[in-house]
Protein backbone atom coordinates (compact mmCIF):
# COMPACT_ATOMS: atom_id res chain seq x y z
CA UNK A 1 0.00 0.00 0.00
CA UNK A 2 1.03 3.67 -1.09
CA UNK A 3 1.99 5.81 2.45
CA UNK A 4 2.38 9.50 3.17
CA UNK A 5 5.56 10.02 4.47
CA UNK A 6 7.75 12.49 5.65
CA UNK A 7 11.50 12.66 6.46
CA UNK A 8 12.90 15.17 8.98
CA UNK A 9 16.89 16.29 7.73
CA UNK A 10 17.45 15.73 4.39
CA UNK A 11 21.48 15.05 4.82
CA UNK A 12 23.40 12.24 4.02
CA UNK A 13 20.81 10.16 5.36
CA UNK A 14 17.58 11.67 4.86
CA UNK A 15 18.06 12.86 1.03
CA UNK A 16 19.28 9.08 0.07
CA UNK A 17 15.72 7.61 2.51
CA UNK A 18 13.66 10.06 1.21
CA UNK A 19 14.37 9.54 -2.59
CA UNK A 20 14.31 5.53 -1.49
CA UNK A 21 10.77 5.98 -0.08
CA UNK A 22 9.30 6.85 -3.40
CA UNK A 23 11.03 4.50 -4.63
CA UNK A 24 9.26 1.84 -2.50
CA UNK A 25 5.79 3.29 -3.88
CA UNK A 26 5.32 6.33 -1.21
CA UNK A 27 4.72 9.51 -1.26
CA UNK A 28 7.02 11.93 0.81
CA UNK A 29 7.47 15.68 2.22
CA UNK A 30 11.14 16.12 2.98
CA UNK A 31 11.63 18.86 5.23
CA UNK A 32 14.89 20.26 6.81
CA UNK A 33 15.69 23.62 8.64
CA UNK A 34 18.62 24.66 5.89
CA UNK A 35 16.93 26.31 3.28
CA UNK A 36 19.75 26.47 0.70
CA UNK A 37 19.65 22.81 0.63
CA UNK A 38 15.67 22.77 -0.16
CA UNK A 39 16.05 25.23 -2.85
CA UNK A 40 18.68 22.64 -4.66
CA UNK A 41 16.60 20.23 -3.84
CA UNK A 42 13.56 21.41 -5.04
CA UNK A 43 15.17 21.79 -8.21
CA UNK A 44 16.64 18.03 -8.33
CA UNK A 45 19.79 18.84 -7.32
CA UNK A 46 21.83 16.31 -5.27
CA UNK A 47 23.32 18.50 -2.35
CA UNK A 48 26.01 15.54 -1.83
CA UNK A 49 28.36 13.01 -4.25
CA UNK A 50 26.54 9.94 -3.77
CA UNK A 51 26.66 7.56 -6.72
CA UNK A 52 23.14 6.75 -7.69
CA UNK A 53 21.61 9.35 -5.88
CA UNK A 54 21.13 11.82 -8.80
CA UNK A 55 19.17 9.22 -10.47
CA UNK A 56 16.87 8.14 -7.86
CA UNK A 57 16.01 11.79 -7.03
CA UNK A 58 15.34 12.50 -10.64
CA UNK A 59 13.42 9.62 -10.73
CA UNK A 60 11.54 10.04 -7.37
CA UNK A 61 10.88 13.52 -8.45
CA UNK A 62 9.55 12.93 -12.15
CA UNK A 63 6.86 10.52 -10.30
CA UNK A 64 5.33 14.04 -8.63
CA UNK A 65 4.84 11.98 -5.53
CA UNK A 66 8.56 13.71 -3.64
CA UNK A 67 8.19 17.48 -2.06
CA UNK A 68 11.05 19.73 0.04
CA UNK A 69 10.45 21.90 2.19
CA UNK A 70 11.09 23.92 5.32
CA UNK A 71 7.86 23.92 6.38
CA UNK A 72 6.67 21.10 9.01
CA UNK A 73 3.22 22.18 8.30
CA UNK A 74 3.34 20.50 5.45
CA UNK A 75 4.17 17.08 7.18
CA UNK A 76 1.00 17.11 9.51
CA UNK A 77 -0.88 14.72 7.29
CA UNK A 78 1.63 12.18 7.27
CA UNK A 79 1.12 8.32 8.08
CA UNK A 80 4.74 7.98 9.05
CA UNK A 81 7.27 10.54 10.05
CA UNK A 82 11.18 9.62 9.63
CA UNK A 83 13.74 11.52 11.57
CA UNK A 84 17.05 11.72 10.38
CA UNK A 85 18.75 14.99 11.67
CA UNK A 86 22.10 14.83 12.47
CA UNK A 87 23.73 13.66 16.34
CA UNK A 88 27.28 15.22 15.90
CA UNK A 89 29.45 14.92 18.59
CA UNK A 90 29.08 17.48 21.23
CA UNK A 91 32.10 20.40 21.28
CA UNK A 92 34.79 19.44 23.69
CA UNK A 93 32.90 16.29 24.94
CA UNK A 94 32.52 12.34 24.12
CA UNK A 95 28.82 12.53 24.45
CA UNK A 96 26.39 13.01 21.28
CA UNK A 97 24.58 16.69 20.91
CA UNK A 98 20.98 15.75 20.68
CA UNK A 99 20.29 19.30 19.95
CA UNK A 100 18.82 18.27 16.63
CA UNK A 101 16.63 16.00 16.92
CA UNK A 102 15.61 17.52 20.41
CA UNK A 103 14.60 20.38 18.22
CA UNK A 104 13.19 18.28 15.42
CA UNK A 105 10.88 16.33 18.10
CA UNK A 106 9.82 19.51 19.22
CA UNK A 107 8.71 20.97 16.16
CA UNK A 108 7.40 17.89 14.76
CA UNK A 109 5.28 17.15 17.68
CA UNK A 110 3.23 20.23 17.18
CA UNK A 111 1.82 19.16 13.92
CA UNK A 112 1.17 15.48 15.27
CA UNK A 113 -2.78 15.63 15.80
CA UNK A 114 -4.07 12.59 15.15
CA UNK A 115 -2.36 8.67 15.00
CA UNK A 116 0.73 9.21 13.75
CA UNK A 117 3.84 7.07 13.57
CA UNK A 118 7.43 8.70 14.33
CA UNK A 119 10.55 6.98 13.58
CA UNK A 120 13.65 7.77 14.50
CA UNK A 121 16.56 7.07 12.29
CA UNK A 122 18.98 8.79 13.81
CA UNK A 123 22.42 7.42 15.96
CA UNK A 124 21.53 8.36 19.14
CA UNK A 125 22.66 7.08 22.82
CA UNK A 126 20.37 4.19 24.51
CA UNK A 127 17.51 5.69 26.30
CA UNK A 128 16.92 8.63 24.01
CA UNK A 129 13.76 7.15 22.55
CA UNK A 130 11.72 6.41 25.73
CA UNK A 131 12.86 9.63 26.80
CA UNK A 132 11.22 11.52 23.12
CA UNK A 133 7.81 8.68 23.41
CA UNK A 134 7.17 10.26 26.21
CA UNK A 135 7.77 13.55 25.33
CA UNK A 136 5.70 13.40 22.06
CA UNK A 137 2.82 11.97 24.38
CA UNK A 138 2.64 14.76 26.49
CA UNK A 139 3.02 17.70 23.86
CA UNK A 140 1.76 16.08 20.68
CA UNK A 141 -1.68 16.94 20.35
CA UNK A 142 -2.83 13.60 19.47
CA UNK A 143 -0.60 12.29 22.15
CA UNK A 144 -2.31 8.99 23.28
CA UNK A 145 -2.54 8.24 19.06
CA UNK A 146 1.51 9.20 18.76
CA UNK A 147 3.17 6.31 18.29
CA UNK A 148 7.29 5.84 18.40
CA UNK A 149 9.53 3.36 16.74
CA UNK A 150 13.44 3.13 16.68
CA UNK A 151 14.48 2.01 13.39
CA UNK A 152 18.45 2.99 13.56
CA UNK A 153 20.37 3.05 9.79
CA UNK A 154 23.30 1.17 8.74
CA UNK A 155 24.14 2.93 5.44
CA UNK A 156 27.06 3.20 4.50
CA UNK A 157 28.16 6.56 2.22
CA UNK A 158 29.09 5.51 -1.03
CA UNK A 159 26.64 2.37 -1.26
CA UNK A 160 23.88 4.63 0.45
CA UNK A 161 21.12 4.13 -2.43
CA UNK A 162 21.77 -0.47 -2.46
CA UNK A 163 22.15 -0.38 1.53
CA UNK A 164 18.64 1.62 1.60
CA UNK A 165 17.01 -0.57 -0.67
CA UNK A 166 18.40 -3.85 -0.30
CA UNK A 167 20.15 -3.65 3.52
CA UNK A 168 21.25 -6.53 5.11
CA UNK A 169 18.29 -6.07 7.86
CA UNK A 170 15.97 -4.10 9.37
CA UNK A 171 15.72 -3.26 13.10
CA UNK A 172 12.59 -1.48 14.96
CA UNK A 173 12.78 -0.72 18.46
CA UNK A 174 9.02 -0.60 19.60
CA UNK A 175 7.42 -0.56 22.78
CA UNK A 176 5.67 -4.03 24.15
CA UNK A 177 1.58 -4.47 23.31
CA UNK A 178 -0.71 -2.95 20.67
CA UNK A 179 1.17 0.42 19.81
CA UNK A 180 4.42 -1.72 19.14
CA UNK A 181 2.31 -4.05 17.44
CA UNK A 182 0.97 -1.04 15.26
CA UNK A 183 4.29 -0.18 14.55
CA UNK A 184 5.91 -3.20 13.41
CA UNK A 185 3.03 -4.14 11.36
CA UNK A 186 2.88 -0.09 9.85
CA UNK A 187 6.77 -0.21 9.33
CA UNK A 188 5.98 -3.54 7.54
CA UNK A 189 3.81 -1.98 5.11
CA UNK A 190 6.33 1.16 4.69
CA UNK A 191 9.13 -1.46 3.57
CA UNK A 192 6.90 -3.69 1.81
CA UNK A 193 9.20 -4.40 -1.36
CA UNK A 194 12.31 -4.71 0.32
CA UNK A 195 11.15 -7.38 3.16
CA UNK A 196 9.56 -9.17 0.00
CA UNK A 197 13.41 -9.41 -1.21
CA UNK A 198 14.02 -11.50 1.56
CA UNK A 199 15.70 -8.81 3.76
CA UNK A 200 15.67 -9.91 7.85
CA UNK A 201 14.11 -7.87 10.32
CA UNK A 202 14.42 -7.70 14.17
CA UNK A 203 11.86 -6.73 16.10
CA UNK A 204 13.03 -5.52 20.04
CA UNK A 205 12.66 -2.38 22.23
CA UNK A 206 13.82 0.73 22.12
CA UNK A 207 17.09 0.17 23.92
CA UNK A 208 17.77 -2.95 22.32
CA UNK A 209 17.15 -1.26 18.90
CA UNK A 210 19.83 1.86 19.87
CA UNK A 211 22.41 -0.87 21.25
CA UNK A 212 22.57 -2.21 17.90
CA UNK A 213 23.21 0.67 16.00
CA UNK A 214 26.13 1.75 18.40
CA UNK A 215 27.22 -1.60 19.18
CA UNK A 216 27.52 -2.24 15.23
CA UNK A 217 29.72 0.72 14.75
CA UNK A 218 31.84 0.04 17.79
CA UNK A 219 32.10 -3.91 16.34
CA UNK A 220 33.49 -1.97 12.79
CA UNK A 221 35.62 0.52 14.92
CA UNK A 222 37.01 -2.18 16.58
CA UNK A 223 37.76 -4.34 13.49
CA UNK A 224 39.62 -1.59 11.82
CA UNK A 225 41.82 -0.67 14.78
CA UNK A 226 42.67 -4.34 15.15
CA UNK A 227 43.96 -4.58 11.81
CA UNK A 228 46.01 -1.07 12.81
CA UNK A 229 47.19 -2.30 15.98
CA UNK A 230 48.83 -5.49 14.05
CA UNK A 231 50.14 -2.94 11.59
CA UNK A 232 52.37 -1.19 14.22
CA UNK A 233 53.51 -4.70 15.17
CA UNK A 234 54.09 -5.73 11.95
CA UNK A 235 56.34 -2.53 11.38
CA UNK A 236 58.29 -2.79 14.87
CA UNK A 237 58.50 -6.85 13.36
CA UNK A 238 59.77 -6.30 9.90
CA UNK A 239 56.39 -7.69 8.81
CA UNK A 240 53.79 -6.89 6.05
CA UNK A 241 50.12 -6.78 7.03
CA UNK A 242 48.66 -6.93 4.10
CA UNK A 243 49.63 -10.29 3.56
CA UNK A 244 48.52 -10.93 7.32
CA UNK A 245 45.16 -9.55 7.09
CA UNK A 246 44.63 -11.53 3.76
CA UNK A 247 45.76 -14.31 5.23
CA UNK A 248 43.88 -13.75 8.90
CA UNK A 249 40.99 -13.14 6.39
CA UNK A 250 40.44 -16.56 4.77
CA UNK A 251 39.13 -17.63 8.51
CA UNK A 252 35.50 -17.78 8.16
CA UNK A 253 35.29 -16.48 11.89
CA UNK A 254 37.46 -13.35 10.80
CA UNK A 255 36.17 -12.50 7.55
CA UNK A 256 38.51 -10.49 4.97
CA UNK A 257 36.27 -7.06 5.25
CA UNK A 258 37.33 -4.17 7.36
CA UNK A 259 40.65 -5.15 7.50
CA UNK A 260 42.52 -3.05 5.17
CA UNK A 261 45.17 -1.33 7.21
CA UNK A 262 45.64 2.09 6.98
CA UNK A 263 45.36 5.64 8.06
CA UNK A 264 42.33 4.49 9.71
CA UNK A 265 38.95 5.42 10.24
CA UNK A 266 36.73 8.69 10.02
CA UNK A 267 33.33 10.04 8.96
CA UNK A 268 30.35 11.85 10.32
CA UNK A 269 29.49 7.99 12.19
CA UNK A 270 32.05 5.77 13.42
CA UNK A 271 34.55 8.02 15.88
CA UNK A 272 31.47 10.11 17.48
CA UNK A 273 29.71 7.09 17.41
CA UNK A 274 32.47 5.22 19.57
CA UNK A 275 32.93 8.12 21.55
CA UNK A 276 29.02 8.82 22.22
CA UNK A 277 29.00 4.94 23.24
CA UNK A 278 31.57 5.60 26.21
CA UNK A 279 30.16 8.78 27.21
CA UNK A 280 26.38 7.21 27.78
CA UNK A 281 28.13 3.37 29.04
CA UNK A 282 29.68 5.79 31.77
CA UNK A 283 26.75 7.41 32.38
CA UNK A 284 24.89 4.44 32.84
CA UNK A 285 27.85 3.12 35.32
CA UNK A 286 29.13 0.27 32.61
CA UNK A 287 32.49 2.13 31.78
CA UNK A 288 34.32 -0.43 32.61
CA UNK A 289 32.49 -2.27 29.56
CA UNK A 290 33.75 -0.07 26.75
CA UNK A 291 37.02 1.07 27.66
CA UNK A 292 38.56 -0.87 24.73
CA UNK A 293 36.86 1.45 22.93
CA UNK A 294 39.12 3.96 24.26
CA UNK A 295 42.14 1.83 22.84
CA UNK A 296 40.59 1.56 19.66
CA UNK A 297 40.13 5.38 19.30
CA UNK A 298 43.42 5.90 20.31
CA UNK A 299 45.07 3.26 18.08
CA UNK A 300 43.06 5.44 15.53
CA UNK A 301 44.64 8.53 15.70
CA UNK A 302 47.73 7.16 16.11
CA UNK A 303 47.84 5.74 12.37
CA UNK A 304 47.38 9.38 11.23
CA UNK A 305 50.73 10.69 12.92
CA UNK A 306 52.45 8.06 12.07
CA UNK A 307 51.52 8.65 8.58
CA UNK A 308 53.11 12.23 9.38
CA UNK A 309 55.73 10.38 10.37
CA UNK A 310 56.32 8.55 7.56
CA UNK A 311 56.13 11.31 5.20
CA UNK A 312 58.53 13.65 7.17
CA UNK A 313 61.33 10.86 6.68
CA UNK A 314 60.40 10.50 3.06
CA UNK A 315 60.96 14.85 2.99
CA UNK A 316 64.36 13.79 4.64
CA UNK A 317 63.52 14.60 8.39
CA UNK A 318 62.07 18.07 7.81
CA UNK A 319 58.99 19.59 5.93
CA UNK A 320 60.17 23.11 6.17
CA UNK A 321 60.63 24.26 2.05
CA UNK A 322 59.27 20.68 0.67
CA UNK A 323 55.80 20.10 -1.47
CA UNK A 324 53.52 17.94 -0.37
CA UNK A 325 50.85 16.77 -2.54
CA UNK A 326 47.91 15.29 -0.84
CA UNK A 327 45.66 12.49 -3.29
CA UNK A 328 42.32 12.39 -1.87
CA UNK A 329 40.19 14.65 1.30
CA UNK A 330 36.91 13.03 1.61
CA UNK A 331 37.33 10.07 4.17
CA UNK A 332 36.67 7.15 2.20
CA UNK A 333 36.19 7.28 -1.66
CA UNK A 334 32.88 7.58 -3.19
CA UNK A 335 32.19 10.90 -0.80
CA UNK A 336 32.05 14.06 -0.83
CA UNK A 337 32.14 13.44 3.11
CA UNK A 338 35.29 15.18 4.92
CA UNK A 339 33.72 15.06 8.40
CA UNK A 340 36.55 13.87 10.43
CA UNK A 341 38.33 12.94 7.62
CA UNK A 342 41.50 11.19 8.37
CA UNK A 343 43.17 12.43 4.89
CA UNK A 344 42.62 16.17 5.67
CA UNK A 345 43.75 15.79 9.22
CA UNK A 346 46.97 14.29 8.10
CA UNK A 347 47.26 17.34 5.04
CA UNK A 348 46.64 20.10 8.15
CA UNK A 349 49.55 18.09 10.48
CA UNK A 350 51.80 18.19 7.56
CA UNK A 351 51.06 22.04 6.23
CA UNK A 352 51.10 22.89 10.23
CA UNK A 353 54.71 21.19 10.39
CA UNK A 354 56.11 23.75 7.55
CA UNK A 355 55.33 22.19 4.51
CA UNK A 356 53.62 23.36 0.96
CA UNK A 357 50.67 20.89 0.61
CA UNK A 358 48.02 20.30 -2.30
CA UNK A 359 45.19 18.18 -2.32
CA UNK A 360 43.46 16.79 -4.78
CA UNK A 361 39.95 14.75 -4.51
CA UNK A 362 37.52 13.53 -7.25
CA UNK A 363 34.41 15.25 -5.00
CA UNK A 364 35.18 16.65 -1.85
CA UNK A 365 37.10 19.40 -2.95
CA UNK A 366 34.68 22.26 -2.14
CA UNK A 367 33.76 20.79 1.24
CA UNK A 368 37.35 20.44 1.57
CA UNK A 369 38.31 23.90 0.54
CA UNK A 370 35.32 25.80 2.92
CA UNK A 371 36.45 24.01 6.21
CA UNK A 372 40.59 24.18 5.10
CA UNK A 373 40.97 27.12 3.28
CA UNK A 374 44.54 27.65 4.14
CA UNK A 375 45.29 24.00 2.55
CA UNK A 376 46.58 24.40 -1.74
CA UNK A 377 44.15 22.60 -4.11
CA UNK A 378 44.53 21.46 -7.43
CA UNK A 379 42.00 20.78 -10.06
CA UNK A 380 43.99 16.99 -11.14
CA UNK A 381 45.87 14.51 -9.45
CA UNK A 382 48.49 15.55 -11.49
CA UNK A 383 48.73 18.96 -11.00
CA UNK A 384 48.61 18.15 -7.24
CA UNK A 385 51.51 16.03 -8.13
CA UNK A 386 53.75 18.89 -9.88
CA UNK A 387 56.92 19.87 -7.90
CA UNK A 388 56.11 16.97 -5.14
CA UNK A 389 58.68 15.90 -2.83
CA UNK A 390 56.52 13.24 -1.48
CA UNK A 391 53.09 12.43 -2.30
CA UNK A 392 50.86 11.15 0.27
CA UNK A 393 48.00 8.57 -1.45
CA UNK A 394 45.61 8.64 2.04
CA UNK A 395 41.80 7.97 0.26
CA UNK A 396 41.45 5.19 -2.01
CA UNK A 397 39.51 6.46 -4.68
CA UNK A 398 39.83 4.24 -8.16
CA UNK A 399 41.20 7.71 -9.88
CA UNK A 400 44.38 7.13 -7.56
CA UNK A 401 44.75 2.94 -8.02
CA UNK A 402 44.85 3.75 -11.79
CA UNK A 403 47.32 6.57 -11.90
CA UNK A 404 49.88 5.66 -14.05
CA UNK A 405 53.01 6.06 -11.89
CA UNK A 406 55.45 6.56 -15.08
CA UNK A 407 53.39 9.37 -16.25
CA UNK A 408 52.94 10.52 -11.98
CA UNK A 409 56.65 10.45 -12.30
CA UNK A 410 57.09 13.41 -15.08
CA UNK A 411 55.11 15.75 -12.50
CA UNK A 412 57.20 15.16 -9.83
CA UNK A 413 60.18 16.38 -7.82
CA UNK A 414 61.17 13.46 -6.16
CA UNK A 415 59.33 9.67 -6.98
CA UNK A 416 58.57 9.20 -3.46
CA UNK A 417 55.15 8.00 -2.30
CA UNK A 418 53.34 6.81 0.40
CA UNK A 419 50.50 4.73 0.63
CA UNK A 420 48.20 5.48 3.24
CA UNK A 421 45.47 3.03 2.27
CA UNK A 422 47.58 -0.01 1.09
CA UNK A 423 45.83 -0.04 -2.26
CA UNK A 424 48.73 1.13 -4.59
CA UNK A 425 50.19 -1.44 -6.99
CA UNK A 426 53.67 -1.75 -5.24
CA UNK A 427 55.26 -3.30 -8.20
CA UNK A 428 53.59 -0.95 -11.13
CA UNK A 429 54.86 2.29 -8.86
CA UNK A 430 58.67 0.27 -7.64
CA UNK A 431 59.07 -0.65 -11.35
CA UNK A 432 58.57 2.75 -12.66
CA UNK A 433 61.63 4.10 -10.15
CA UNK A 434 59.30 5.65 -7.23
CA UNK A 435 60.18 4.65 -3.83
CA UNK A 436 57.09 3.36 -1.72
CA UNK A 437 56.43 3.18 1.82
CA UNK A 438 53.51 2.17 3.25
CA UNK A 439 51.49 1.97 6.60
CA UNK A 440 52.45 -1.81 8.41
CA UNK A 441 54.42 -2.96 5.35
CA UNK A 442 58.42 -3.39 5.32
CA UNK A 443 60.81 -1.07 4.06
CA UNK A 444 61.72 -2.59 1.32
CA UNK A 445 59.04 -3.87 -0.89
P1 LIG B 1 23.86 15.43 8.08
O1 LIG B 1 24.51 16.43 8.94
O2 LIG B 1 24.34 15.17 6.70
O3 LIG B 1 22.30 15.81 7.94
C1 LIG B 1 21.50 16.26 8.98
C2 LIG B 1 20.41 17.15 8.36
O4 LIG B 1 19.46 17.48 9.38
C3 LIG B 1 20.96 18.48 7.82
O5 LIG B 1 20.52 18.67 6.48
C4 LIG B 1 20.36 19.52 8.76
O6 LIG B 1 20.12 20.77 8.13
C5 LIG B 1 19.07 18.84 9.17
N1 LIG B 1 18.49 19.36 10.42
C6 LIG B 1 19.12 19.75 11.55
N2 LIG B 1 18.22 20.16 12.45
C7 LIG B 1 16.99 20.00 11.89
C8 LIG B 1 15.67 20.24 12.35
N3 LIG B 1 15.43 20.70 13.56
N4 LIG B 1 14.65 19.97 11.51
C9 LIG B 1 14.88 19.49 10.25
N5 LIG B 1 16.12 19.25 9.77
C10 LIG B 1 17.17 19.50 10.59
O7 LIG B 1 23.84 14.09 8.92
P2 LIG B 1 23.74 12.58 8.36
O8 LIG B 1 25.08 12.07 7.98
O9 LIG B 1 22.63 12.49 7.39
O10 LIG B 1 23.33 11.82 9.70
C11 LIG B 1 22.03 11.90 10.24
C12 LIG B 1 21.91 10.85 11.32
O11 LIG B 1 22.01 9.56 10.74
C13 LIG B 1 23.00 10.89 12.39
O12 LIG B 1 22.46 10.51 13.61
C14 LIG B 1 23.98 9.85 11.91
O13 LIG B 1 24.77 9.34 12.96
C15 LIG B 1 23.05 8.81 11.36
N6 LIG B 1 23.63 7.95 10.32
C16 LIG B 1 24.36 8.49 9.33
C17 LIG B 1 24.91 7.65 8.37
C18 LIG B 1 25.81 8.20 7.29
O14 LIG B 1 26.49 7.41 6.64
N7 LIG B 1 25.86 9.51 7.07
C19 LIG B 1 24.68 6.26 8.42
C20 LIG B 1 23.88 5.76 9.43
C21 LIG B 1 23.36 6.61 10.38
Amino acid sequence: MSLNLSVIGTGYLGVVHAAAMVQLGHTVVAVDVDEAKITQLSAGKAPIYEPGLPELLAAALATGRLTFTTDYGRAADAHVHFVCVGTPQRPGENAADLRYVDASFEELAKHLHGPTLVVGKSTVPVGTAQRLDEMLRAKAPGGPDVTLAWNPEFLREGFAVKDTLHPDRLVYGVEAGPRGERAKALLDEVYAATIADGTPVVVTDFATAELVKASANAFLATKISFINAMSEVCEAAGADVVSLAEAIGHDDRIGAKFLGAGIGFGGGCLPKDIRAFMARAGELGADQALTFLREVDAINMRRRSRMVDIAREQCDGSFIGKRVAVLGAAFKPDSDDIRDSPALSVAAQVRLQGAHVTVHDPQAMDNARSKWPDLSYADSALEALQGAHVVLHLTEWQEYRELDPKVAAEHVAQRRVVDGRNKLDVARWTAAGWTLRALGRPTAL
